[in-house]
């Protein structure tokens, strides 16, 4: 068997036309611009890629972007002023701070600072709150965990009933995931570097969530037949063949794993294109439920 592939850029193109069309009708309707504001610290080029990346997804969509980059040397107070600036601005519905910030900025103390409203990466800890609670509704979803339930969800496959392992337990990927699989009435089980018989563990899974951060981790022959496996890694490994001399890959043992699978996102074009649509979608919701037009 091999198993069905589960297109990212599809999907997320899929949703990006919908944060278009919604975005357009905002303005005919209320004279309102999405707007989403960008703090980039320092001179990480991971970080300024994902960055233009946003901010392109943005243009194409109709939403405003309002880029903002501070260098490497910026101190607390600058990072905090910022964000607070961007918090009072009404042209500005969404604040994206990028990740990792540089040593000895406190990122706790400047993700604390990002207005409830416009928490469009969903890390604030109410937001994150909220997903954990019955009867509660988040304002905002993290992004990639969000993405991996909209590409479960559109693909039709049965959540419900299902068991569900989540590899990793970060704050922004495993753990918001394994909340939103609660949520949508999977049985979960999340696991990390202490848990024991890991190989075990994942085979019960119906549906798997690759999210440590290691290169090919996930073997065939830990995979029950059939399973939907979604691949959040993103780990560069050396690769001579390519002129930059490396290429990524996910967590999971791809070749070999959708050789068992039912049906599995590749890396790239799985989970990575959703994140960036699921950015978007945050922060039309967020220009929606503003008051001021602008
Ligand atoms: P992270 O903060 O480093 O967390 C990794 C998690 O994996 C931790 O919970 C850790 O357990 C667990 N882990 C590490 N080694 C393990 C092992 N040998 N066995 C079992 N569990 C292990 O990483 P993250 O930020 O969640 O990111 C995970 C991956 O997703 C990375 O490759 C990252 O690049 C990728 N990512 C992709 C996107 C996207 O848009 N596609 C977005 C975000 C992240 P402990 O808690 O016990 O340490």
């Amino acid at each position: 068997m091999t198993a069905r592939l589960i297109d990212g850029n599809a999907i997320a193109a899929e949703i990006r036309a919908e944060v278009k069309a919604g975005a357009e009708r905002l303005r005919r309707e209320r004279r309102v611009t999405p707007g989403l504001a960008t703090v980039l610290v320092g001179e990480n080029a991971a970080s300024a890629l994902y960055v233009s990346m946003k901010r392109k997804a943005c243009a194409e969509c109709g939403i405003a972007s309002f880029p903002h980059e501070l260098r490497a040397d910026a101190t607390q107070s600058d990072v905090l002023g910022l964000v607070r600036r961007l918090g009072a601005d009404p042209k500005v519905h969404g604040i994206l701070v990028q990740l990792p910030l540089p040593s000895p900025i406190d990122e706790r103390a400047v993700l604390d600072a990002v207005p409830l409203s416009k928490d469009v990466d969903g890390f604030h800890p109410l937001n994150i709150g909220a997903l954990a609670m019955k009867g509660r509704e988040p304002d905002f979803v993290p992004c990639t965990p969000h993405g991996v339930l909209e590409l479960l969800r559109r693909t039709k496959t049965p959540i419900e009933g299902a068991h569900a392992v989540v590899l990793g337990r970060s704050n922004i990927v495993g753990m918001p995931a394994a909340l939103l699989l609660v949520q949508a009435n999977a049985t979960v089980t999340v696991c990390h570097s202490r848990t024991r018989d890991l190989p075990a563990v994942v085979r019960q899974a119906d549906i798997l969530v690759a999210a440590i951060g290691k290169p090919a981790f996930v073997k065939a022959d830990w995979v029950k037949p059939g399973a939907t496996v979604i691949d959040v890694g993103v780990n560069a490994v050396p690769d001579a063949t390519k002129k930059s001399g490396k290429r990524t890959v996910g967590d999971v043992d791809y070749e070999a794993v959708r050789q068992v699978a039912g049906a599995i996102t590749p890396v790239p074009g799985g989970v990575g294109p959703m994140t960036i649509a699921m950015l978007l979608t945050n922060t039309l919701r967020a220009a929606q439920r503003s008051r001021a037009s602008t």
